[in-house]
């Protein structure tokens, strides 16, 4: 806990070269309460803001982006260790487009909907409005710092919420970025705040009674979040880990399915919660295959340059995590086909992609998200072993399917417990906006992306209208006499066979008796 005096910095350290970059102030847990007030405070006339006036400062804030998205670039490669290519593509590109998204739909999305009044309603509208939650509190990981921040940041800005964001300690430099980004483009004073700090300040900002919390992260730390949110009924989005399978057919391009293995697990050093984690190869072709993906793997570059293809590892502690499933793994009998054992790993952060063979479905590098360069290939011999496989685990993220023939990649698709599923491609449906976006089982509770993603930051109210020209409603005491006329309208109006004449005898009787 920290005084009111004191101020705590956190370094900054670049893992790829383990140099201090920068010091960052630590938010003091007694500001909590003051962010909460802003963040009220500058909701009032952010919520009186029409969603064209509010996505003015949205268009503002893409085109600063668009100006300095070599520089941003730069501070997220730097702050995480992944390469350059991997910050412009994964990280500033679904930013962007989520922005170009909501610039585009918003309005529609979340203005009034009208919709269809049955006709035991007659005379009455129905409408829907989105109405804003209030202060919502993004909390968020640091493997995609800029997106998994600022998307469901500015989802919850367009529907008219104020925002709180706790940025990942680990990545403490993209926090300050995006800060800086809101406020030189000129957003309302208070509208989006920056706490920095960790665990303890994000806990603090859970319990400080926020709106919404939507919470990207690990499983362990969504269920405490989970926990805390439901003592005072606070409604959440948990984006949480996947353990996403990639199932590969006989029948499959092997060699773009090769390929697409080596980036889809290795992209971001295997940080992705979307990565693909386990790898299950039809019996006949599992051998060539596995032959295809290691020459793959051999020809990837690691470094800090323009032209690598794979970065660092940004978290210490996660190394930790590959160690340790890979040292059971082989430990249990495992075979390295690429990469080394740990006891041969350099110092640093750069893990090599690490492809491991003759595993036990009920070994952690199956069962356990690894969010690490780490690559294990089973064989399976047909399709339901491989739904069986695939669904075998308490994730439930996205999913990947290899084969030529569409009706069996259908099939499969609809089997998997998953919130997304790739045929023939992997990770991708992330970055159509327009798809929700979220998990199964321990994956998560909620979606975001698409209509969804921004609806769920408001608070959806039925509206019905009525001219108020009756003097009482068919409905209304009292009772007298209505009993056999109402019993008679619905038998009429919901039988198969409607008796269309005899609904309205009845409706006009009830009207009558309508004093
Ligand atoms: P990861 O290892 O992916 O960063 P974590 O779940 O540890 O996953 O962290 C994700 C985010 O949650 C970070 O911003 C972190 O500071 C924050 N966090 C960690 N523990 C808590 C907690 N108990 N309450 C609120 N936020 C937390």
């Amino acid at each position: 806990m920290h005084s009111v005096e004191q101020i705590q910095k956190m370094p900054v350290v670049a893992p790829a070269t383990g140099k201090v970059i920068a010091e960052i102030e630590e938010t003091p847990l007694h500001e909590v309460p003051l962010f909460y007030q802003q963040g009220r405070k500058a909701f009032i006339g952010w919520s009186g803001l029409s969603i064209a006036e509010r996505l003015q400062y949205f268009k503002k804030l893409k085109q600063l982006m668009v100006d300095e998205m070599d520089e941003i670039a730069r501070i997220v490669s730097e702050d995480t260790g992944k390469v350059l290519t991997e910050a412009i593509v994964a990280d500033i590109m679904p930013t962007l487009d989520a922005m170009d998204h909501i610039i585009r739909h918003a309005s529609k999305i979340l203005s009034r909907q009208k919709v269809k009044t049955p006709l035991l309603l007659i005379g009455k509208k129905s409408f829907i409005e989105y109405m804003p939650r209030g202060v919502v509190l993004v909390i968020s990981p640091w493997n995609y710092p800029l997106q998994l921040a600022m998307v469901p940041m500015l989802s919850a800005l367009a529907g008219g919420n104020s925002v709180i964001l706790k940025p990942s300690e680990v990545t403490p430099l993209v926090g300050k970025c995006i800060q800086d980004l809101f406020k030189r483009s000129g957003f309302p004073a208070g509208t989006v705040q920056v706490a920095h700090g960790g665990k303890e300040v994000g806990a603090a900002f859970t319990e400080g009674k926020p709106d919404y919390i939507f919470f990207t992260g690990s499983v362990r730390t969504g269920k405490i979040i989970q926990q805390q949110a439901a003592k005072d009924l606070i409604p959440t989005t948990l984006e949480l880990g996947g353990k996403d399978p990639m199932i590969v057919f006989s029948d499959a391009d092997l060699e773009r399915a090769a390929k697409a293995a080596a980036w889809g697990a290795f992209t971001n050093s295997g940080q992705v919660c979307m990565s693909a984690e386990r790898l299950y190869v039809e019996r006949p072709i599992y051998g060539r295959f596995l032959e295809l993906l290691k020459h793959e793997v051999r020809s990837l570059n690691q470094g800090t340059n323009e032209d690598a293809d794979v970065g660092s590892m940004t978290f210490p502690a996660q190394k930790e995590v590959v160690k340790a499933q890979l040292d059971e793994a082989l430990a249990r009998g495992a075979k390295l086909e690429t990469g080394l054992k740990p006891s041969e790993w350099k110092d640093g952060m750069f893990l090599p992609p690490t492809i491991v063979t003759q595993v036990e479905q009920d070994m952690k590098i199956i069962q356990e998200e690894t969010f690490g360069p780490l690559l294990p290939v089973v064989p399976f011999d047909n399709e339901d072993e491989a739904v069986g496989l695939a669904n075998g685990t308490v994730y439930g993220l996205n999913a990947s399917v290899w084969t030529k023939d569409k009706a069996k990649a259908r099939r499969v698709a609809s089997q998997l417990v998953t919130g997304a599923v790739v045929i023939n491609d992997v990770i991708i449906t992330v970055a159509n906006h327009g798809l929700p976006f979220g998990g199964t089982k321990e994956s998560g509770i909620g979606r975001y992306h698409s209509e969804a993603g921004l609806r769920i930051f408001c608070h959806e109210k039925a509206i019905m209208e009525d001219m108020g020209l009756m003097k009482s409603e068919i409905q209304w005491y009292p009772y007298k006499g209505k009993y056999p006329l109402f019993l008679n309208l619905f038998k009429n109006y919901f039988s198969e066979k409607k008796n269309w004449l005899a609904f309205a005898k009845n409706y006009l009787a009830l009207l009558k008796n309508n004093k």
